[in-house]
């Protein structure tokens, strides 16, 4: 019946475990431990752990399972494993799939450390990389080949908002049997369709629109019932990348919210774009719900239209104006997190991508004027006032 759910009633009652005293809202299960009835309980228990039987919160926990039900039922998938946080969470996927000698192709316009994840570490121990550009779909085929074991990319790319054709993507990778594992923070569990579009593993860093409001850390991997308590719950289990009790329960509350917020957050960031769209000071105007978005079509099929909740200006004179815009703001904050309900504006060249080479930015399309903002909770009539003015001191 749940799965015939609509995603906002998902978010608010979806996965539910109450105890025996049958709160209302979901309780806090703070405890790393479980007490066993006898020494047979125990032993049993560590030969097969039933659905609702919990052994030690690395490997599970009341409150986190709730989230990952929650997590995994709005997804339309089966099975979800929660962790510590979102790079947790691309790490585990990636690395409890993979071993020496296996290829995999990802984009290349990728968050500063999932391309470290990536270009750093699965190469060290002997996992071969090809780097393609996301959005061009020759050089994805060109790419995979029949040892490809999965395809990896974000999205919405981070912080150019490139939109990467999911569906088209995953026919060519399913053709060799490789697994496409997305990271979709971007495009929100509120927009997303990923499974459905032939995403096998979706990754989320819920410390952005799933808390939403700043607060905790957190991520989870989703996918079959196969590959995650199969491939990903051995590896993470025993790594120990698992998400705290409290943190799960500050994520189920964010869940209940979500829709409300991300959908008016959506709203206004595609007001601010449109009404900023073509402004003297502004080189160009990045977001996805734009029409003149290069993926605007995809983004209508892909995302229902919507642009996320994020938008980049690139803003004439460089660095200076980009500083002089960031610091004459009154309302969004100088920051680097996303999906808050506080607008954060961020200047990717010298704080998220610093770690890049100057090339490696140029051809990222991260230039020395791009600012990245996240749109928040506010008025947006309140934010166009601020960005207006922040724009004309830019250029003074
Ligand atoms: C923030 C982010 C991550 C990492 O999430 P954390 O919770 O900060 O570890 C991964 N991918 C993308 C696209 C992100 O924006």
């Amino acid at each position: 019946m749940s799965e015939s759910w609509n995603k906002r009633t998902q978010a608010v009652h979806g996965g539910i475990r109450r105890s025996q005293y049958n709160e209302v809202s979901e309780a806090i299960f703070l405890t790393q431990g479980f007490v066993y009835e006898n020494a047979e309980q125990a032993e049993a228990r560590f030969i097969e752990t039933g659905p609702d039987e919990f052994i030690y919160a690395r490997y599970g926990n009341p409150t986190v399972s709730m989230f990952e039900q929650r997590v995994a039922m709005l997804e339309g998938a089966e099975d979800a494993f929660a962790t510590a946080s979102g790079m947790a969470a691309v790490n585990g996927a990636l690395v409890s799939m993979l071993k020496a000698g296996d290829h995999i192709v990802s984009a290349k316009a990728l968050f500063g450390s999932c391309l470290y994840i990536v270009e750093n570490i699965l190469t060290r121990f002997g996992v071969e990389v090809t780097f393609v550009d996301g959005t061009d779909l020759e050089q994805w085929k060109a790419a995979i080949r029949p040892d490809t074991k999965a395809v990896f990319f974000e999205s919405m790319s981070n912080p150019t908002l490139e939109v990467i054709d999911i569906t088209a993507v995953a026919l060519l990778a399913h053709e060799v049997g490789a697994l496409v594992v997305v990271d979709n923070v971007f495009s929100t569990p509120v927009f997303s369709r990923a499974i459905a579009q032939g995403a096998d593993v979706v990754i989320y860093s819920a410390t952005k629109h799933i808390d939403g409001q700043g607060r905790a850390l957190g991520g989870v991997i989703i996918g079959t019932k196969d590959f995650i308590r199969g491939t990903v719950e051995p590896y993470l289990k025993h790594t120990g990348g698992a998400l705290s009790p409290f943190n799960a329960w500050v994520m189920l509350k964010g869940l209940e919210t979500m829709a409300l917020r991300v959908n008016a957050q959506a709203e206004s960031a595609q007001k601010i774009a449109e009404a900023l769209e073509g402004h003297p000071a502004l080189a160009r105007t990045l977001y996805p719900g734009l029409k003149t978005h290069a993926q605007n079509a995809l983004v209508q099929e892909q995302l229902g239209g919507k642009g996320g909740t994020v938008l980049s200006l690139d803003i004439k004179g460089g660095k200076e104006a980009a500083f002089a815009f960031l610091n004459a703001l009154t309302i969004p904050v100088i920051s680097n997190n996303l999906g808050d309900a506080k607008s954060i504006a961020t200047h990717p060249a010298t704080t998220t991508h610093q770690r890049l080479s100057e090339d490696q930015r140029e051809e990222l399309g991260i230039t020395p004027g791009l600012i990245r903002l996240s749109v928040g909770l506010e008025d947006a009539g309140d934010l166009l006032a601020d960005i207006e003015r922040a724009l004309a001191t830019s250029q003074a």
